[in-house]
């Protein structure tokens, strides 16, 4: 029988970074994943730590562009009609948090754990060796209509009023960043504090290489195993049963697998999201290339250059997590996508399909599992969670340990979803 002070289950960017916390301040950690650290949901996403967010994303507002996704011709969204009723309760919170007042709330509530989150991957990337894979070139957001771009004032507004760094560009500017952009739209926005990743899913193993010298455990297992063998928390692992007083469920999208049994249900659902490599296609002047991930916002899709290729990924899709992958966005973006950028051919036979873990007021939890004693949850990081990891391990690792948290955890609780 192995024990140790805490288990953490799921190996993802969060679950990795809470471990490494954990360890770094002299616990000892088990770290329990099915899988191998960072193969989850952290391996495909679009590599961007974007400390500079300032709102969510947010239900469509416009009849037309709701018309779009309903009609099944918008590439921002896609929906499997079966799932819908299942969703609607989650989509309902969802619009009612995306309004005006709300979004701002939002904002405020998540600016301290945005604003540390390029400081704590910076740290942790030091002392891993792994801070070649990250870029400081910031990430480029393309609009091609006038409409589009005069919506983003009050986000420009707020992002001064905090001091997020961004700049206007102009077609011929934004060019001058990225030559390879072909001139289809009219602005761009520079975010130039973001911090983008060559290859995720190498960054995560490093944190997890890290995490091993530092004297901490990795176990093959499931957790759906977790139970009470009093006074201990056991998961069963290839290599025996695990034990310890404390007890992390960092699963992303898995989460209500462990939780529900255990008689806790969180309003998670998840924002499915494809990804594809591309070759960037030989010119007559080399080859199209590019420096920082750029998304076409109307189309919803992200260009983001990887040691694999050009990554594109997709906007949304409602579906049951594990109902077979339906990657239609696709034949809806990839016109606008090739206008934009010489892509040449697709890396891989079949897209990535991933699951972004999703709570309506798109926060995530952090913190104690409500009246469960011992078990901590780090879950539902939505579109942010490459972003927000290393920042969560920091903060549920204080909060563990009984020092003082980096940031007010409240706003984190999962007891927000019981009042
Ligand atoms: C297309 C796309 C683009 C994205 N782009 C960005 C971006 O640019 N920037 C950003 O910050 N975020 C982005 N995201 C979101 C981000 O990828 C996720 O929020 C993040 O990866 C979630 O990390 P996690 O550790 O919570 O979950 P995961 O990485 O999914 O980790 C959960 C782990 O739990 C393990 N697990 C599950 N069930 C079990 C079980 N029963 N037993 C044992 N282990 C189990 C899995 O194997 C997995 O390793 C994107 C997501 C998608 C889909």
């Amino acid at each position: 029988m192995a024990r140790s002070d805490v288990i953490v289950l799921g190996a993802g960017i969060v679950g990795t970074s809470v471990a490494l916390h954990l360890v770094k301040r002299g616990l000892s950690v088990a770290l329990v994943d099915r899988g191998g650290a960072g193969e989850g949901t952290s391996y495909g996403n679009a590599g961007i730590i974007e400390g500079n967010t300032v709102f969510p994303a947010a239900f469509p507002s416009d009849w037309a562009t709701l018309l779009r996704i309903a009609l099944k011709r918008s590439p921002l969204a896609n929906y499997h009609l079966k799932f819908l009723p299942k969703v609607a309760p989650w989509l309902v919170a969802f619009r009612a948090a995306s309004q005006p007042a709300r979004l701002v709330e939002t904002a405020q509530l998540m600016r301290p754990l945005f604003a540390r989150a390029v400081a704590e991957h910076d740290a942790l990337s030091l002392e891993s060796g792994a801070a070649k894979y990250l870029r400081r070139t910031g990430w480029l957001k393309l609009y091609r209509t006038e409409a589009a771009f005069a919506g983003l004032a009050r986000e420009r507004d707020l992002a001064a009023s905090h001091g997020i760094a961004n700049v206007t560009l102009d077609r011929d500017a934004a060019r001058a960043l990225e030559p390879s952009l072909q001139p289809v739209f009219r602005h761009a926005v520079h975010w130039t504090g973001a911090v983008s990743v060559s290859n995720p899913l190498a960054l995560t193993r490093a944190y997890a290489a890290r995490f091993a010298a530092l004297g901490g455990l990795s176990f093959v297992g499931d957790a759906r195993t977790l139970h009470r063998a009093h006074p201990y928390w056991r998961v069963d692992t290839a290599s025996g049963p695990l034990d310890a007083g404390d007890v992390v469920v960092a699963l992303g999208p898995w989460l209500p697998d462990v939780l529900e049994p255990l008689g806790v249900k969180l309003p998670l659902a998840v924002k499915r999201g494809y990804h594809r490599h591309f070759r960037p296609r030989n010119g007559n002047q080399g080859n199209a290339a590019l420096a920082r991930p750029v998304l076409d916002a109307e189309n919803g899709y992200c260009l983001a250059p990887m040691e694999q290729g050009i990554r594109l990924t997709t906007g949304v899709e409602f579906a049951a997590r594990d109902a077979p992958p339906t990657p239609v966005q696709f034949d809806r973006l990839m016109p606008a996508a090739r206008e934009l950028f010489a892509l040449g051919e697709a890396v891989e036979a079949q897209p990535w399909l991933g699951a972004r873990p999703c709570f309506p007021d798109s926060r995530p939890v952090i913190g104690r599992a409500p009246g469960r004693d011992g078990v901590w949850l780090a879950c539902g990081h939505a579109h942010w969670g490459l972003t927000l990891g290393p920042a969560t391990g920091r903060l549920l690792a204080e909060m563990m340990t009984g020092a003082a948290p980096y940031c007010d955890p409240k706003p984190y609780a999962a007891e927000r979803f019981f009042q």
